[in-house]
């Protein structure tokens, strides 16, 4: 008997997207659903009682993150992520890919949804002399916090990711960029296929040797950048996996996503990947992405954005994307966006949140957090609802006609 499945409700006529229900040992998801970020098991500045007032079913932790501090010794001996860190839903790691070679590397950024921020030297390529080295069993890299040497194999990531006792994980892969060459798209994606085998076998091994813990689900995650075939490749390859019996229980969409192409790259790989396992879209999470996501068949998203950009006194309303720190909200005394129903809007004015945010003042992350949160978590929960009534294309019309028409 398995903890975890996958169970599909309704079909978005003449696309690929679906609503659904992901069952774990922690609850379950109805989906699409956006699963906000903890990267160091805490969503900032907000509470998880906070988290799931607004609407969050399940949060995603950093594995990457949580091995540097506080190890994941720690949080498997406090009895797994939801319990450390006070989350009763479900939670998703991802496996540290992106992170080894992202923040490891010494430099800002290896996926951009836009190429044009790329420089030459921001990308991974062979022979260049960086910080974190990549070869056929793993990577080597410097630690962001104290340039301390650390190596992560796909074995040492699901090892890491079975003691955060997540009930989602995700396949120790290559994340490479756009820029990357197509020769080496083409042996990265073989690399990870190989790592993806090791995974499994390692979290065959580990579910065995941790029966009496909650079963974790572990998803393969799919690369091939701009490239149909890789990509194609990539969903048949992964989903025919099968070692001893230990399958994927669902696919991550990873990698370099260019934007303009983000829908046709999507749609590849659901056409590609089996009906009745869930699909999460990797790092993205702005509302037009997030559409076409849904459309495209992704199930679950995950996004920092929401969070980082509050923080930052930006703010999502129906209208488009606002600062706080504007000197129109002075004097608003009314909430930032009537007839929002969080926590936020309810109980306080833009004035109130434009003078927080000017006097940097801790209160003003957590209620513009709140508010982006709760934006984002039921956005996604309209598609939903949209797709079961059949008007998921209004919506889709409506919503994004307004929000990135009017500009402030
Ligand atoms: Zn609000």
């Amino acid at each position: 008997m398995s903890a975890f499945s996958y169970k599909k409700n309704t079909q978005l006529e003449g696309a690929l997207g679906r609503t659904g229900e992901i069952t774990t040992p922690h609850g379950v998801i109805a989906t699409p659903a956006f699963i906000p970020v903890g990267t160091k098991a805490t969503v900032k500045a907000v509470l998880p009682e906070s988290m799931s007032e607004l609407g969050a079913q399940a949060l995603l932790a950093n594995a990457y993150h949580l091995y540097l501090q506080p190890g994941p010794d720690i949080v498997d001996e406090a009895g797994g992520l939801g319990k450390f860190m006070n989350w009763q839903g479900p939670t998703f790691t991802d496996s540290g890919g992106f992170q080894v070679l992202s923040l490891g590397v010494g430099f800002k950024k290896v996926i951009a949804m836009n190429e044009d921020t790329f420089r030459d030297d921001q990308v991974i390529a062979d022979g260049k002399d960086r910080l974190a080295h990549v070869d056929d069993d793993g990577v080597t890299f410097k630690s962001h916090l104290d340039g301390s040497m650390h190596r992560f194999t796909p074995e040492v990531s699901i090892g890491i990711q079975h003691k955060l006792g997540a009930d989602i994980m995700f396949a120790f892969d290559e994340c490479t960029t756009l820029h990357n060459t197509r020769g080496y798209q083409q042996k990265s994606l073989e690399r990870t296929r190989l790592w993806a085998k090791r995974c499994l076998v390692e979290h065959g091994r580990l579910t065995k040797a941790r029966a009496d813990k909650p079963y974790q689900a572990l998803f393969g995650v799919l690369q091939g950048a701009q490239y149909e075939d890789l990509r194609r490749k990539a969903a048949k390859d992964l989903s025919a996996l099968d070692e001893d019996g230990i399958t994927f229980d669902g696919f991550g969409l990873g990698g370099a996503l260019d934007k303009e192409k983000l829908g046709t790259i999507v749609g590849w790989l659901c056409e590609e990947l089996p009906d009745n396992k869930p699909r999460h879209l990797l790092g993205i999470g702005e509302p037009d992405d997030l559409f076409v996501g849904v459309e495209n068949g992704a199930d679950t998203f995950d996004c920092v954005a929401p969070s980082r950009q509050a923080r930052t006194s930006a703010v999502f309303t129906r209208d488009g994307r606002v600062n706080l720190t504007n000197s129109k909200y002075q004097r608003q005394f009314s909430p930032l966006e009537e007839g929002c129903d969080c926590y936020t809007c309810m109980h306080y004015t833009a004035a109130y949140l434009n003078h927080l945010f000017k006097a940097k003042e801790m209160l003003a992350s957590t209620l513009a957090t709140i508010h982006n949160e709760r934006f984002i978590v039921r956005l996604v929960d309209q598609m939903r609802t949209s797709i079961d009534e059949g008007q998921f294309f209004d919506l889709k019309k409506e919503f994004l006609g307004r929000f990135y028409s009017a500009k402030s």
